[in-house]
């Protein structure tokens, strides 16, 4: 079927936004759009509208919509061998993890379905780690304010902000939290829990803080954070589930800090909007024995052959190089508008195609709003927090798309100011 069919047929047989809320839950305050199409870095709605996607389901489709490497992928393995489960060995699994450990700084990897699974697998980990290794009874796991590491209940206990935890009680324990990008706090926090004995497990880091408002880790503080845990035998994790896999224009966003965590998570761009997820150590704290942790989907012949061809993609099609250009490109427009409305916009940020602009406390309206009227101008975008406008296109993105979305912000502040 061509894609101009699917959009007849989903046009002819529409499916109101009405009738899909009396029965989806509302767990989201969803923008009354409905997607049927994607191509490249553009999504069209069931009316036929073609929008430019700088959202990509939320930094998740790294190559972008209908990837010709993506349908190979998914097209193959689906005529091959979709599920089989853990019980036995399956070659797409173990390819995936020779690229990933090949690829970055860790030894071996544990695939799961998502960011949150990724990050409880290492929490887990950590703490069997403190048991056995560190004879730590119990352990505790420092994170920092504004963070964002998932929705189950561990996720949103190591997530540092109240508003996803409030009326969840009771949380798990063993969680503590430290302003980001303040080396002095943390140092003291250690001191503090470590004082009659040693009780911190591990550190749990975003190298940048996507959800949290677009804000990139200090190369000094991370430094410190490394130094920190090799003193004291601490375990480093980095969240990459939003700004690994290319999307800072590096693999993983740690190699922006000129340092390497113990344990890693990976999920969002590793699949290119397939589910997975994957959760990577060095050998020195691979301490999971069989039965420690599983999952029935994780790491299925299907979604790792897709993981696969985002990989193998990125790396022959030159995305890294891309990306570093494209974000600069955009940070560069991003700052021409910061110039244009100094008394609406606050700061630009970011690494990459992860982007902020922050809005000043003087402007009268949110980042919601800019995205509301965006939308009009036919332009996908994400807030991260309240006065945080995100950028987080397609890896493939080109040059007249990004021209293209500057053109929208600028018109949206225009109309908004
Ligand atoms: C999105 C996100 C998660 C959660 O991932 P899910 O796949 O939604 O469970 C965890 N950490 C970070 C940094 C994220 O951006």
């Amino acid at each position: 079927m061509s894609p101009e069919t699917l959009v007849k047929l989903s046009t002819t047989a529409p499916f109101s936004t009405a009738e899909f809320d009396e029965y989806v839950m509302t767990t989201y305050a969803r923008f009354p759009l409905t997607l049927v199409r994607g191509s490249g870095s553009h999504v069209w709605d069931d009316q036929g509208r073609e929008y430019l996607d700088f959202v990509a389901g939320i930094a998740t489709c790294t190559l972008g919509h209908a990837h010709p490497a993506m349908i190979a992928a998914v097209t193959e393995q689906a005529q091959t061998l979709v599920h089989v489960s853990n019980l036995y060995y399956n070659t797409p699994q173990g390819e995936l993890a020779k690229w990933l450990v090949e690829h970055s700084c860790a030894d071996r990897a544990f695939f799961c379905n998502s960011g949150a699974e990724a990050n409880e697998a290492a929490i887990k980990l950590a703490r069997k780690y403190a048991h056995t290794v560190r004879n730590i009874t119990n352990p505790i796991i420092i994170t920092a304010n504004a963070s964002f590491h998932g929705r189950t209940l561990a996720t949103i206990t190591a997530t540092g902000q109240p508003k996803y935890q409030q009326n969840f009680s009771p949380l798990v324990p063993g969680f503590h939290y430290v302003p980001y990008n303040d080396a002095e706090a943390l140092k003291n926090t250690i001191a503090q829990l470590d004082q009659s004995e040693p009780q911190v497990a591990a550190i749990m880091l975003e190298g940048l803080q996507g959800e949290g408002g677009v804000r990139p880790g200090d190369l000094a503080y991370f430094q410190t954070v490394r130094q920190l845990c090799d003193e004291k035998g601490i375990l480093l994790i980095m969240d990459e589930v939003q700004v690994g896999m290319g999307r800072s224009g590096k693999l993983w966003g740690y190699e922006n800090l000129g340092i390497e965590p113990d344990i890693f998570t990976s999920a969002k761009g590793l699949g290119g909007g397939i589910p997975i997820g994957a959760m990577l150590c060095k050998s020195h704290c691979n301490v999971f024995n069989p039965g420690d942790h599983a999952s029935t989907f994780g790491g299925n012949p299907f979604a790792c052959a897709v993981a696969l061809a985002v990989c193998h993609t990125i790396e022959n099609e030159n995305l890294l190089a891309h990306v570093q250009a494209r974000g600069e490109q955009l940070r560069a427009g991003l700052t021409q508008l910061a110039h244009k409305f100094p008394r609406l916009i606050l700061e630009v940020r970011g690494w990459g195609l992860i982007c902020g602009l922050e809005l000043s406390a003087d402007s009268n309206f949110t980042a919601a709003d800019i995205v509301k009227v965006a939308i009009q101008e036919g332009v996908l975008l994400v807030p991260a927090g309240l006065k945080v406008l995100r950028f987080v296109p397609p890896l493939i993105v080109t040059a007249e798309e990004i021209d293209r979305a500057l053109v929208a912000v600028d018109r949206a502040l225009t109309l908004l100011s």
